[in-house]
């Protein structure tokens, strides 16, 4: 075998492949290059997704005609002379390989004109070569028109997905990017159709309102966590009426750009635990400024992959921004008078929130979504509005169906879920780490045989499975004896209990193994719906409940408590 060095031609478009996969990564580039340029608006015109037309056009600083062409060279940039200024990079680009990247695989067609000049000029290329260069006239900005994209690699144009799919991914990356510079007024256009338009005033409230709809903006809370001059975390979370059956709208930028980091992703949702029901996700909107040296985006050629110089630190700031906002800014649900028509079963389904927050009672329906978000907002000072604070002393007045307990307090009516406020205090309880939860032996041991996925697991579990009160040893092959179990299990067939524990929290990253499994011991040993209780059992239930951390929802995130506020009340029956 001979080595050879790749002929110009050849190289270039592996390099191209690298950087253009598909319509999506073009709009990327020529998104970063227009920001780059300080456009303060930047309209997308998208075709067939992508496939057809993308035509992306910024009111940016332009590029003199003396560079035009030179800008269609591979790592032709105006933005890093030196090595030393790479690792103080501020721009979204560096490589100078987009352009030259995009020309190669399509027809492309920019525009462009500096203030300083009188007349634009106009370049036209295709498969990398230039077929035209001329002037003319144009506002001051820069325009870039591709089509025909992979005309003549068919192998290439197969693995494209159907326009439709092409067209979403666009609809995805132009969403963050708006999100993420909300100074900046973008218009997308899908087929001649608006998909959506932000004013560029710089509020991200109404950038994500422009985005997302202004009706789930309503339901938004936001973020802030100074950490240092060099790390700060803000943007906007949904509460926890607010959720998605997947992460795709977790947003995180890092310095303006938007990254795909499963592992803050998961920062994310631990920062939600306990307050989103299990496989719920929030929307969010998750602005970090670290100093450029801390991180180093040179990691993959589309640089949606940092690599921080301190993973951990990110790591904890994201978790505890969010469990901030959501202690200062969760709360009781409250029945909302203008939303009689939900039914309490569907509520916690829908978004457009049938809960309310019993900080803002009053908060007006007809009042616009942007209002609400301003007024609703939770700031650094209203931190002291824990969670504690939002059960106050209540009085039982009995119990509704076997299942529900009835309270007053003093703004009206309350309604327990006995099984879900007990597992709360349970759940709790069970993680207190001053707390050694008592162990009970079994009178019958019992004989357990473990699937062969749970038999590796159960190795790893067993020190917290030993804290939590389960006794037990290996019995043969992929048999286990259980000789004791957790004293709150009492009547509850202590195999099952045990089996569920390790399922439920082998499933789990080792973070969350400890967590889960309180979990699944908590739901097993509270009370059912049904169980008839004692006045005296109720207001014991209630005064633990009291002194819960979190004793609105239920660890898995429902609702322990409806509040029926007097003024709901005096509504309904028109007192008022
Ligand atoms: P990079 O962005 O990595 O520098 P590109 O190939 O994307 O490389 O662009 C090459 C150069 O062309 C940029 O450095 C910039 O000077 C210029 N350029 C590209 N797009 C624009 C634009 N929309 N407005 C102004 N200048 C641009
Ligand atoms: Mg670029």
């Amino acid at each position: 075998m001979v080595i050879r060095i790749l002929d110009k031609g050849v190289s270039s478009l592996i390099a191209a492949g690298e950087v253009i996969e598909r319509p999506v990564s073009i709009v990327k580039e020529l998104i970063e290059n227009s920001l780059d340029a300080h456009a303060s608006r930047i309209d997308l015109n998208i075709e067939k997704g992508g496939i057809q037309l993308i035509q992306v056009a910024d009111n940016g600083v332009g590029i003199p005609s003396s560079q035009i062409e030179l800008a269609f060279h591979r790592f032709a940039t105006s933005k890093l002379k030196t090595l030393a200024e790479l690792e103080q990079i501020t721009t979204l680009g560096f490589r100078g390989e987009a352009l030259a990247s995009i020309a190669a695989v399509s027809h492309t067609v920019m525009i462009s004109r500096p203030e300083s000049q009188k007349a634009a000029s106009r370049i036209e290329l295709e498969n990398g070569q230039i077929l035209d260069y001329a002037e003319q006239g144009f506002r001051t900005g820069t325009s870039v028109t591709v089509s025909n994209l992979f005309k003549n690699f068919p192998a290439r144009k197969k693995f494209l997905s159907s326009g439709g799919a092409e067209a979403s991914r666009i609809v995805n990356l132009c969403s963050r990017y708006a999100l993420a510079h909300p100074r900046v007024s973008w218009n997308l256009n899908l087929s001649g159709k608006s998909k959506f338009t932000t004013p560029g005033n710089g509020s991200l409230v109404d950038a994500v309102s422009g985005v997302y709809g202004a009706e789930l903006v309503s339901e938004m809370m936001k973020l802030e966590l100074s950490r240092s001059d060099d790390l700060t975390v803000s943007g906007l979370i949904s509460s926890p009426k607010l959720h998605r059956s997947n992460r795709s709208s977790i947003n995180i930028f890092v310095n303006g750009r938007w990254i795909h980091s499963p592992y803050l992703n998961q920062a994310v949702v631990q920062g939600y635990h306990g307050f989103l029901k299990e496989r719920r996700f929030p929307i969010c909107v998750i602005n970090i400024k670290l100093t450029p040296s801390e991180i180093d985006v040179n990691v993959h050629p589309a640089k949606t992959e940092v690599r921080f110089a301190h993973p951990g630190e990110v790591f904890n700031a994201v978790q505890h921004a969010i469990r901030e906002a959501l202690m200062s800014g969760s709360t009781i649900p409250i029945f909302r008078s203008s939303d009689t028509e939900n039914t309490a079963t569907n509520s916690m389904e829908k978004t457009g929130a049938f809960w309310t927050s019993n900080l803002h009672p009053n908060r007006s329906p007809s009042s616009s979504a942007s209002e609400l978000i301003i007024q609703d907002l939770p700031t650094g000072t209203d931190k002291d509005l824990s969670h504690i604070r939002v059960l106050p002393l209540l009085r039982v007045l009995g119990q509704a169906q076997n299942t529900y307990i009835l309270a007053e307090g003093p703004d009206g009516i309350y309604v327990l879920d006995q099984h879900a406020a007990h597992e709360r205090i349970l759940y709790e309880s069970v993680l207190s780490e001053n707390n050694e939860l008592a162990s009970q032996a079994l009178l019958d041991s019992a004989v357990i045989e473990l699937e062969p996925r749970l038999i590796d697991s159960i190795d790893t579990l067993k020190p917290l499975l030993n804290d939590m009160g389960f006794v037990f040893e290996p019995f043969g092959h992929a048999s286990y004896v259980l000789r004791a179990v957790p004293a709150i299990f009492q009547a509850i067939d202590p195999r099952e209990g045990f089996m569920d524990v390790i399922k439920t929290a082998s499933n789990e990253y080792i973070d969350n193994q400890r967590e889960s499994a309180a979990k699944t011991i908590a739901c097993h040993a509270a009370i059912r719906a049904g169980k008839k209780l004692s006045n005296t059992e109720m207001e014991e239930l209630i005064r633990l409940l009291e002194n819960c951390n979190q004793p609105q929802t239920c660890p898995h995130g429902r609702p322990t408590v409806i509040h029926l506020a007097t003024n709901y009340l005096e509504t309904q029956f028109g007192r008022r």
